[in-house]
């Protein structure tokens, strides 16, 4: 196994569950969670983790707007120190998305932001008490 593959087999392994994997070139992205709390990216020499976001156009559309934690410069080596990092910085990521989830007043789940219709209820809540 190269040092590579070492990388991309850990970090499938250290993301929340469901994971998804998706290649372009030499940059792997990978997904982790439903609703996304985490994202890496993979390049042959860095490794850069993201707390999944989402922000809003002009026109109240949601586009995703992850916010770097940090960056792991590997360059073929793969150390303890390295592994240590990268998962620390997984930790993190995950740990500061989560902080932003809401307890639904009404269905009592815990909901991202982005899917919170205000401050109280959920947005799927909101819709079925629209439709009543
Ligand atoms: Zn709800």
């Amino acid at each position: 196994m190269t040092t590579l593959e070492q990388w991309l087999a850990f970090i499938a392994t250290h993301l929340p569950q469901p994971v998804r994997e998706e290649r372009d070139g030499d940059l792997t992205t990978f997904t982790g969670g439903d609703p996304v709390e985490v994202i890496v990216r993979l390049t042959p020499s860095t490794i850069t983790v993201f707390e999944y976001a989402v922000g809003w156009t002009a026109s109240d559309t949601p586009v995703p707007a992850p916010r770097r934690i940090g960056t792991v410069v590997w360059r073929r080596a793969r150390t303890p120190e390295m592994i240590k990092a990268v998962a620390a910085l997984i930790g993190a990521a995950r740990e500061a998305r989560l902080a932003k989830f809401r307890i639904c007043e009404r269905c009592e789940r815990s909901i991202p932001p982005e899917w919170m219709d205000d401050e109280r209820i959920c947005q799927s809540c909101a819709d079925a008490e629209a439709a009543r």
